[in-house]
C-alpha cells in the first residue's frame, strides 16, 4: 500500500539575516547565515499510523509538519501524500487539516457553528453539515455541547472541539503541532489517552509534534527523533527506549545514563558510550557480592528525590560520572528513602542491560 506521506530528501533553509535573527540553539546555520531547518529528510508513514515526530526545541519538527500541510515550500527535496506529489500544491488542495497549541476558536461562535465553518464556507446544505458536525462531536465525545461558547469550556474540551474542527472536513492526514501544549499536565495525560483512542476509531493518519518524550511513547505506533533539522532514529517506542542508536537519543527518549571514557573501561570492560536504563539498576550494599551476569559499582548517594510511587536516587560513583537509578517504593517509607542521603551503596546491574551507543 502507498504510504500516507512520504519525505523525499526534504530540505528547507531560511535566508540569511531573517534565517539569523531566529535561529534557536538546536538548528545549524551556514556560513552564509542561513538557518537549515530541515536537513535531508526521507520518511515514509503508512496510512492509518499513529506518527510522531519527536525532538528539542528548534530541531525542525514544526517546519517538517508546515511542509506536509503545504504551509511552506521545501527549498529541496518533495511531499507525497497517498503517492501523489504534492510538493507544489497549495494547502488547501492538499488532502490533510492541522490541529494547532492554540486552539484558535472564534469566541463568539457556539460550538457548533466552530466545528461547522469550514463546511459553510464550502456551502455543504445545513442538513448534511448539522449532521456531520454531531458526528464529530461525537468523536470527541462532545456530543450536547452544540450550543456552548468556546469560553464556557475547559482547556482540555475547546482542544477537543478544535480536534473535531478538523475532523469534521475528514481529512485523510491529521497533522498535530504540540496540541496538548497549554494543558495541565493531569489533563495532558487524559488527552493522550483520549487521542489515541480517538485516532484509533476515526483511523486517521496522524502526525504529531511534541518535545515531550513521554507523550511521544505514550500515543505513537512509531516516531522519529529529530535533532538539527534531521532524523536521529525511527522506530517504535520499545526500539527507542530500548535500543538507543545514539547519546542523544538516550538521553531524550528516558534519562540518560552515560558511562564513558575511564568509566566505561573500568565498568563495561571496554571503550565507547554506554548506557544503562535508571530501572534496571538496583542498590546494594556497599561491596556486596554480585553474580557473574552483574556489574557492580561502589558510589555515594549524592541526591534523593521522592517522586511517591518511587524514588530516583542520583549516585555519584567512586569511578567518576554520576548514575540516575529510580526504584519503586515497595516497602519503603519516604522518610526511609529520604535518609539515603550521602549513603555509600553498590550499584548492581545486568550486563544484559548495558546499551552500547553512539556519539
Ligand atoms: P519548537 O519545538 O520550538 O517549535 P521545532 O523543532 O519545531 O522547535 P522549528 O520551528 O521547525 O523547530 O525550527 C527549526 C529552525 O528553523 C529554528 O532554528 C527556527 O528558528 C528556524 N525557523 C523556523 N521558521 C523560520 C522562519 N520562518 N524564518 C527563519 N527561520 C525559521
Amino acid at each position: 500500500m502507498r504510504p500516507a506521506v512520504r519525505l523525499e530528501h526534504l530540505v528547507k533553509r531560511f535566508g540569511g539575516e531573517a534565517g539569523r535573527r531566529v535561529a534557536r540553539s538546536g538548528s545549524r546555520q551556514t556560513t552564509e547565515g542561513e538557518v537549515v531547518a530541515v536537513d535531508g529528510i526521507d520518511l515514509e508513514i503508512a496510512d492509518g499510523e499513529f506518527f510522531s515526530m519527536l525532538g528539542p526545541s528548534g530541531s525542525g519538527k514544526t517546519t517538517t509538519l508546515r511542509l506536509i500541510a503545504g504551509f511552506e515550500l521545501p527549498t529541496e527535496g518533495r511531499v507525497w501524500l497517498h503517492g501523489e506529489d504534492v510538493t507544489r500544491k497549495p494547502p488547501f488542495e492538499r488532502d490533510v487539516n492541522t490541529v494547532f497549541q492554540d486552539y484558535a476558536l472564534f469566541p463568539h461562535m457556539s460550538v457548533g457553528d466552530n466545528v461547522g465553518y469550514g463546511l459553510t464556507v464550502r456551502k455543504v446544505p445545513k442538513a448534511d453539515r448539522e449532521r456531520r458536525v454531531g458526528e464529530a462531536l461525537d468523536m470527541v465525545r462532545l456530543s450536547g455541547y452544540q450550543g456552548r461558547k468556546p469560553s464556557q469550556l475547559s482547556g482540555g474540551q475547546r482542544q477537543r472541539v478544535a480536534l473535531a474542527r478538523a475532523l469534521v472536513n475528514r481529512p485523510r492526514v491529521l497533522l498535530l503541532d504540540e496540541p496538548l501544549g497549554a494543558l495541565d499536565l493531569k489533563l495532558r495525560e487524559e488527552m493522550q489517552i483520549e487521542l489515541k483512542a480517538i485516532q484509533q476509531e476515526v483511523g486517521i493518519t496522524f502526525v504529531y509534534v511534541t518535545h515531550d518524550q513521554e507523550e511521544a511513547l505514550t500515543m505513537s505506533d512509531r516516531l522519529a527523533v529529530f535533532s538539527r533539522g534531521r532524523i536521529e532514529q525511527l522506530g517504535t517506542p520499545a526500539d527507542l527506549y530500548e535500543r538507543p542508536a545514539t547519546a542523544f537519543v538516550a538521553g531524550f527518549v528516558g534519562t540518560s545514563n552515560l558511562l564513558r571514557g575511564d568509566v566505561a573501561k573500568a565498568l563495561v570492560g571496554s571503550e565507547g558510550i554506554y548506557t544503562v536504563r535508571p530501572e534496571k539498576i538496583r542498590l546494594a550494599d556497599r561491596g556486596a557480592a554480585v553474580a557473574d551476569d552483574e556489574v557492580g559499582a561502589d558510589g555515594t548517594i549524592r541526591t534523593v528525590v521522592y517522586l511517591g510511587p518511587d524514588t530516583r536516587y542520583i549516585v555519584a560513583l567512586d569511578a567518576g560520572s554520576d548514575l540516575v537509578v529510580t526504584q519503586q517504593n515497595l516497602n519503603t517509607s519516604s522518610m526511609e528513602v529520604l535518609a539515603a542521603q550521602g549513603q555509600s551503596v553498590r550499584l548492581v546491574w545486568k550486563r544484559q542491560h548495558v546499551l552500547r551507543v553512539e556519539e
